[in-house]
């Protein structure tokens, strides 16, 4: 099944074999476009991630979980434990 290409910009529709960097209607940089345009959504689902894991760190306190883990594994906790500091 084809897809159709179209300007991200304007919303003209390319030839698929439009191989060229710039949009013929508007002008626009289509490769460039495209790539901000990733990289935006990235960054936005990236931060979305995090915040989902943090929200369900808070509610679950996993942390004491990860504490727990790390202790019998003998790993290094991923941050500093406040309790060891203050003895
Ligand atoms: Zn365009």
């Amino acid at each position: 099944m084809k897809e159709d290409k179209y300007c991200p910009a304007c919303g003209k529709k390319l030839s698929l074999l439009y191989m060229k960097e710039k949009c013929p209607g508007c002008g626009v940089d289509l490769l460039r476009y495209d790539a901000e345009g990733r990289l935006a959504r990235d960054a936005e689902q990236a931060a979305k991630e995090v915040e989902a894991l943090w929200r369900f760190l808070r509610k679950a306190d996993k942390a004491r979980v990860i504490e727990k883990y790390c202790r019998k594994k003998g790993r290094p906790l991923p941050w500093e434990d406040p309790r060891e500091e203050q003895t």
